[in-house]
């Protein structure tokens, strides 16, 4: 065949290719649309899983008259005009590419009266062929109809999934887009049925207590209630949400929400960071539940690198990495033996099925601000549940003196592996293995951290095999190693040689260690791959040192535990992510005595 240049409603199916690759992705486009014309509600109806119908319906402000034929031209924005307004995308669309492509591949009308204008026009398009505007009835606003989807591109309709799997896509987005934007009112409807509705934001309320609300909405209140909230800042960087309890973790990663400026993502970086956060506190194997927003200057995040703009590409990957990992870190760290709430906390052990709720181990929804949520308005009620859900303690009422000794005072061991202690208003079970892995493994690694640490060199160096271009990535990181205590030095063009190491891990497998840390860097996220590895190494130790079951102890040193715990960071997991201790309070006791009924 002769190189010829492919008719436009062609080349216009092959760039729809791109980003309508299901009903979902239409509507996303539309909602997107919605958002960037500033709408505060949004309604969605879809038929068929979305291929019969997709029905977006706004209060936005609307296309003019004699923009409605643009809007559905390719490569025709209102959204950036300059190669410099690329580079600092403030909107969710910007490349003038949904409309046409759904036009192309569907049947399409838009209906839309722009603000201060008093008349509505429509106009529609069919497999690319786009039908004169004409005037419509429609209140301020507008509303895209999408029918029959794919009707004209056989080979895309082959991939599209049952009805059930199609509609399943479609509410997972509509959540997604219902946690980035908690001050827009959603409503998903399928056929008849309401699917997902979140309530309307009545002006003046505090931004945070409407994030809570959705994500209360969206995770449930389980999730809210367990979750950590962090707000962090740094220059021009913001990131803020809540953290699962690691006790509360899923077996899979489907209830993890990133948000970069507003937008979802999935973005490799960002999840390592965050993985990397908790990898101290989680169960092996299991995934976090969590809701973070990233916020940063545009012109710090590409948001043009991926056909979907499901991944960004950061200025300063590095940074952001760096960030995000801390920001996690230190709310994760303050995971540590609290007083009891009011109402008290349920026992972990009562729940079958679900993983114990963070609440057992004390720690709660303190920093939530709900208090702006004013209770006497009738959509507030749920605000007013999640505030009483959350314990009435902020982290500077436990500083200002709640009381100190939360885990009370020791009674007896139980069975060589429990320790039974007093503690206020009930009773406190501490694994005292998995508790005192905890503690060491705290002050292992602050040690580790605090001052360079003690090496020592090795009679004979160890020689480890790798691969040329892995010798090449750990020796670039040298000055990291001399931190921690090593000395390496290439031997041959596949040979390293350790000198020295820290004598805290003398005796440990470093041979491994070394291994982890190269394949660590090929991964190439951030600069914590030593640290990490080494904390591996430093987590066994303290696995090893830490008291067996059947040691007996005395009152005192069960006591001493108590105390360390704590003072310890952390202390609520041991070093597997699994709790170290529960409360049952003296009401749960009472109710497994059926008294006071
Ligand atoms: P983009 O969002 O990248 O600009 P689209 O093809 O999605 O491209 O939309 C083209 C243009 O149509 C937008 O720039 C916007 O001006 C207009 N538009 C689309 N949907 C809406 C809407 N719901 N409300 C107001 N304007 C809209
Ligand atoms: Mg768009």
């Amino acid at each position: 065949m002769p190189i010829r240049v492919l008719p436009s409603e062609l080349i216009d199916q092959i760039a729809a290719g791109e980003v309508i690759e299901r009903p979902a992705s239409v509507a996303k486009e539309l909602c997107e649309n919605s958002l960037d014309a500033g709408a505060t509600r949004i309604l969605i109806d879809i038929e068929h899983g979305g291929v019969g119908l997709i029905r977006v319906q706004d209060d936005g402000r609307g296309i003019p008259a004699e923009e409605l034929a643009l809007a559905l031209a390719r490569h025709a924005t209102s959204k950036i005009g300059s190669l410099d307004d690329l580079a600092a995308i403030h909107t969710l669309g910007f490349r003038g590419e949904a409309l046409p492509s759904i036009a192309s591949v569907a049947r399409l009308r838009v209906v839309s009266r722009a603000a201060g204008s008093e008349r509505a026009w429509e106009i529609a398009a069919e497999g690319g062929q786009v039908r004169p505007i004409r005037p419509a009835a429609h209140p301020p606003g507008t509303t895209v109809e999408v029918r029959d989807l794919f009707f004209n591109v056989p080979a895309r309709r082959k991939f599209v999934r049952t009805e059930a799997t199609e509609s399943g896509h479609i509410a997972r987005l509509v959540e997604r887009l219902a946690l980035a934007r908690s001050d827009v009112c959603f409503r998903l409807r399928r056929g008849e049925r309401v699917v997902l509705e979140t309530p309307g934001a009545p002006s003046g309320a505090e931004p945070r207590a409407l994030e809570a609300l959705r994500v209360a909405a969206i995770l449930g209140e389980e999730f809210l209630a367990g979750a950590l909230p962090l707000d962090h800042r740094a220059g021009p960087v913001r990131l803020h949400g809540w953290l699962g309890a690691p006790t509360g973790a899923y077996a899979s990663p489907e209830q993890q929400f990133c948000f970069v400026n507003g937008r979802a993502v999935r973005d490799r970086l960002l999840l390592n960071a965050v993985r990397v956060g908790y990898r101290d506190v989680l169960y092996h194997g299991r995934h976090p539940a969590y809701v973070l927003h990233l916020e940063l200057e545009p012109r710090l995040v590409d948001v043009n690198a991926h056909p979907q703009k499901l991944e960004v590409r950061f200025r300063e990957p590095r940074q952001v990495h760096e960030f995000v990992f801390r920001a996690v870190e230190r709310t994760l760290a303050a995971t540590h033996p609290a007083p009891a709430a009011q109402p008290p906390g349920r026992p972990a052990a009562a729940r079958a099925g679900t993983p114990p709720p963070a609440a057992a181990a004390g720690y709660r929804t303190s920093a939530l601000e709900l208090e702006a949520a004013s209770e006497s308005r009738d959509p507030w009620r749920l605000a007013a549940a999640v505030r009483e859900a959350a314990a009435p303690e902020s982290p500077r009422a436990r500083a200002a003196g709640g009381p100190a000794q939360p885990l009370g005072a020791a009674l007896a061991q139980l069975l060589g592996i429990y320790i039974l202690a007093q503690g206020e208003g009930g009773l406190v079970l501490v694994d005292m293995h998995a508790a005192h892995e905890r503690v060491l493994y705290e002050q292992l690694k602050r040690q580790f951290e605090a001052h360079a640490p003690a090496s020592q060199l090795l009679l004979e160096p160890l020689t480890i095999e790798l691969r040329g271009e892995e010798i090449e990535r750990l020796l670039e990181e040298d000055a990291e190693w001399a931190r921690v205590g090593f000395e390496l030095e290439q031997l041959a063009p596949t040979q390293l040689a350790v000198r020295r190491v820290p004598a805290m891990l003398a005796g440990a497998d470093v041979a491994a260690l070394v291994r982890q840390v190269a394949r660590d860097l090929e991964g190439d996220c951030g600069a914590h791959h030593l640290e990490s590895a080494a904390h591996r190494l430093l987590g066994t130790l303290a696995c090893r040192s830490a008291i067996q079951a059947h040691r007996s102890l005395t009152l005192a040193e069960m006591n001493a535990l108590l105390r360390q715990m704590e003072s310890t960071e952390r202390a609520d997991q041991c070093n597997h992510g699994r709790p170290t201790w529960v409360r049952l309070s003296l009401a749960e006791l009472d109710r497994l005595f059926l008294r006071g009924r």
